[in-house]
């Protein structure tokens, strides 16, 4: 008979003494330093740190302009005002992902249609995608769960078939190649967030990356109220220098200066922060691999990860109760499990505006299923082992006979 330790749920003695966390930012002393310059200088704001920050983002995703701004979901936000979206429109997204990457539809006044995931790859599955298409469609909204790029030449030559614009919301994904070429130069636009569990960050922070000129000239407008100094976009020419013309409403979603002197020195890491996050699954892919009924995350060959989640569903078949107390359990193991994420449309706000449960099924399980493990770059090999352990301890204790 195996003996079965007492769960810390049950009083039993926790895997770890100290709580951890399922992520957390990195900052060190260069980050203090690039932050603390700032606060000595002329520009908290408005200052040339945004656009020098700009520069460094462009340059590392090969995108020709990036445009900083408060946070992710007003680069969302920003990018469904520079693609024209409008009510009356209906615009595509993906149900497992953070309400922000529907709610920026709602903010324009459009209507968010939801299409179901890839039950392997949990993105966007391109053929529901183009079920959902109709003659309101306008954008497509593909977000690049957990850092695995979706699969984006087909994303692509659909929107190119029905005339729509694609916004990547890619929050997971900063440093995530696809077929080679980096997330961020590949979309119309692609929106990353600098929220500190992210890959890197500026406390709030986000940013847009885009190819093309005038969603650049309307996602700057749209950061500063609708308002331009550009004498190419003014409607009135030959004014005084003093002069600027508020062209559209917009809002202040600027970023500061310090907070771009942080994303500066953050942005020097991003590769070795990248790199610890790759290590660190591949300990876990290859500990948890013999734990039975556990599933692991499937890796797509067209695209590599910067794993911003490590997420495992369990077969609850396998097991005497569901995954509520298997995360409780974890959880009272000092191990910071998570849940990524309750389909969207399952929030009361969306229920309310008439979308009914059942619509994603794949998604549904997904949520039902899965718990996220703790990942973040700070992580050494002895928390992967903590976190390994106390799944054992959880699992083996709940298994069924
Ligand atoms: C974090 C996140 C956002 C929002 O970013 P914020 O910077 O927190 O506003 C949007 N979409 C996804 C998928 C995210 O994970």
């Amino acid at each position: 008979m195996i003996m079965k330790d007492i769960l810390a749920i049950h009083g039993g003695k926790p895997v770890r003494e100290t709580y951890l966390p399922y992520g957390r930012q990195w900052i060190d002393e260069e980050d203090i330093k690039a932050v603390v310059d700032i606060l000595k200088g002329d520009y908290l704001t408005t200052g040339p740190t945004i656009k020098a920050f700009e520069e460094r983002i462009a340059d590392y995703v090969h995108s020709k302009y990036a445009v900083a701004i408060s946070n992710g979901t007003a680069a969302l936000h920003a990018a469904c005002f520079a693609a024209g979206i409008k009510e009356g429109d209906e615009v595509i997204t993906t149900p497992m992902t953070f309400a922000a990457s529907a709610n920026c539809v709602l903010y324009q006044g459009a209507t968010p249609i939801f299409a179901d995931i890839d039950p392997k790859t949990y993105n966007l599955n391109v053929e529901a995608v183009e079920r959902k298409i109709t003659e309101k469609t306008k954008a497509i909204i593909p977000v690049d769960f957990t850092g695995q790029a979706v699969d984006l030449d087909k994303i692509l030559k659909l929107a190119e078939k029905y005339g729509l614009i694609v916004i990547e919301d890619a929050a997971h994904a900063l440093g995530t190649s696809y077929k080679g070429k980096k997330v961020g130069s590949i979309s119309d636009m692609t929106t990353f967030s600098l929220h500190p569990v992210k890959h890197i960050t500026t406390g709030e922070g986000g940013v847009i990356t885009t190819n093309d000129e005038t969603f650049y000239n309307q996602l700057r407008m749209f950061r500063t109220h609708g308002i331009t100094r550009d004498a190419r976009l003014l409607e009135l020419k030959g004014q005084g220098a003093w002069y600027y013309e508020q062209l559209a409403l917009g809002y202040n979603y600027r970023i500061t200066d310090i907070q771009c002197a942080l994303g500066m020195s953050q942005l020097g890491k991003l590769e070795s922060f990248i790199q610890k996050r790759r290590d660190l699954v591949k300990q876990y892919h290859g500990s948890l691999a013999s734990i039975d009924g556990i599933i692991l995350p499937y890796e797509s060959a067209f695209s590599d990860s910067s794993w911003h989640l490590y997420i495992v569903q369990l077969a609850l078949e396998k097991f005497t109760v569901g995954r509520k107390e298997i995360f409780e359990a974890l959880q009272a193991e000092n191990i910071g499990v998570n849940v990524h994420y309750i389909p969207v449309y399952y929030h009361p706000y969306y229920q309310q505006l008439g979308y009914k449960k059942g619509l994603c099924p794949n998604a549904e399980t997904l949520y039902e299923n899965s718990i996220t493990l703790p990942l973040f770059p700070m992580m050494e090999a002895q928390d992967v082992e903590d976190v390994v352990t106390a799944i054992k301890k959880v699992l083996n204790y709940y298994r069924k006979a």
